[in-house]
Formats: C-alpha cells, structure tokens, sequence
C-alpha cells in the first residue's frame, strides 16, 4: 500500500486532517494549495503546513517508508519487538530504531485516554532484577509498578493501565488510580493502607485476602497476577530483560496498547491506530527520548 514516501505522506495527511485542513497558523479551514506531496500552503496567511510538522515524525531523516515498516511489525508481531531486532529487520541502525520505536510509545500512550470503569483489580508488583550478564540484580534494579485492570462478568478481563511509581504510598497510588478510574467504580485490592484514600475520591473499595508483599496472589488478584506475569515474560523475551527504569514507563505503554487490542480482528486497524496518534498529537523532544518519557495525566483534574 505505501510504496514511497509521497504514499506515506497521503495517507497521514488523511489522518491528520481527517475532518479537512486547518491552517496551523491562522486556523483557518481552508484548501489549501499544494507545493509538494509534503508541503501544503495556507491560501489566507502563506503559511507553509508540512503534514509531519509538530508530529512524532518532526524534523525525521528516516524516510516515511521506513517509518511505515517500523509501524507495521510493532503492531502486527504479538509480542512486539526490540530496537535490536528491529535494527535487523528494516536496516537501520540501532539508535535510529530505538528512537523510532520510542516515539511510537509516546503515541501509544495517547491512545488510552478513556478511564476503566466497573470492577477494577489494583495492585503492585516488581519488575526487572536481572542486570546485564544474567545476574541477579539488587534491589535497586527491581522497580515497583501498579497495575490496574479490569474485571468482567461473569469472567475475563477488560483494558489494562500501569504505572511505575517510585513507592507505594498512599501518595503514589491514589493518584494513578483516580487518572485512569472511573469515579464510582468498584477497587479490588489487598488490605494495604496506601488504598486507604480511594473511598475519599469517590471508588467503593472492596478488600480481597491480604497478600504478602511482592508478587501479587494469583487466587485474590487473578487479573493483576496475568498482567504482571505476561509483563515479566515479555520484559525477558522480547527485551532480554534489559529495560532501563527512566525507560521502564514507555515499555509499559507499549504493553498496554497491544494487550488493550489484543482482541482486535484487524491488525490493519490497530496500525492505522497508532499512526493516527503519532500525527494528532506534538512532538517527541530529544530530552524525551533521553531522560525517558514522563507520564503525564492525560485528563484535568475536576
Ligand atoms: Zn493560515
């Protein structure tokens, strides 16, 4: 479908301006003229609108085509990829490939906007701890991550949402369950006092057996124990268990739009998902990528 790069820039002009054009400038709603496949010209104030401008593929030299390649095996392999293997498949170099795929975390993290609701398992768990050459890590290499999903009846489970968090006090859980729960909904968790708090912000908690601390108890927390044994299995194959902790909150991202899809029958629609994110949404900075993507609450506090 995309032989060039004229046909990339077609077809994420479309997804841009799905509703038609919109200077940047002006904000005008107009038709444009075109100069190139690329570069649209606002006919009220001039202004020269280039369809990856401002987008996660601003100011790229990878070709578009390359870009497009990159998409399709991170939304159509099951388990995804690594920068290495990506490396490999379309001939990039490494620190091209781990950029790419980066970015394309950044637009994955876009794509969750919409709250779980109904009955909501949270709990934490440790991930990592092995380093580079099979070691076991210490303890600083282990980084604690809270998981939220959600239950269906009579059985299942729905979307998941995670978040690395540095401890788990009641100030770094009650925050990332009020940004991606619904008000109103059902928590399912152990009888830790850093949940303490929900009833105040309107969750109706609900206290299954108490756990130890650690891994999270497959009988009370069947959601929470898949999720973080399908995460930890991941981390280890598809990553080789390398993720650095400034990185760790991208990764997860990543899992949770594939497994959040995973139910999709068409792989087609989940790629034109992630495209479509990666052109409504800003830029990815150099500091970004560096430093590690900060999690940002996607919805204004009431
Ligand atoms: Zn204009």
């Amino acid at each position: 479908m995309f032989p060039d790069d004229a046909a990339c820039a077609g077809y994420l002009e479309q997804l841009r301006w799905s509703g038609g054009f919109t200077c940047p400038s002006c904000g005008t709603g107009t038709t444009p003229w075109r100069q190139t496949r690329e570069r649209l010209v606002c006919p009220v104030c001039r202004h020269q609108a280039s369809t990856t401008a401002g987008t996660i593929f601003d100011k790229t030299r990878t070709p578009l085509t390359t870009w497009f390649e990159a998409a399709w095996h991170l939304t159509n392999s099951k388990n995804g990829l690594s920068a290495k293997t990506l490396e490999r498949t379309i001939g990039a170099n490494y620190r091209v490939a781990w950029a790419m795929l980066q970015r394309y975390r950044v637009a994955m993290v876009r794509a969750e906007r919409e709250s779980l609701y109904g009955d909501v398992e949270v709990d934490e768990t440790l991930v990592g701890g092995v380093g580079h050459g099979g070691q076991r890590g210490r303890g600083s290499d282990k980084h604690l991550v809270v998981i939220a999903i959600e239950v269906r009846q009579p059985k299942g489970f729905g979307r998941v949402r995670m978040r690395h968090i540095s401890n788990a006090s009641a100030e770094s859980l009650a925050p990332h369950v009020c940004d991606v729960v619904t008000p109103g909904a059902v928590v399912l968790t152990d009888a830790w006092r850093g949940y303490d708090a929900l009833p105040k912000h309107r969750y109706t908690r609900r206290k299954t057996v108490l756990s130890s601390s650690g891994d999270p108890a497959p009988v009370s927390m069947p959601g929470v124990h898949r999720i973080a044994s399908l995460l930890k299995r991941w981390i280890l194959g598809t990553h080789q268990g390398s993720i650095a902790g400034a990185h760790l909150q991208s990764y997860l991202e990543e899992f949770t739009f594939r497994f959040n899809r995973r139910t999709s029958r068409s792989r087609g629609l989940v790629f034109r998902r992630l495209l479509e994110q990666a052109v409504v949404g800003g830029p990815v900075t150099e500091a970004d990528l560096s430093h590690g993507y900060e999690w940002k609450a996607e919805r204004p506090s009431p």
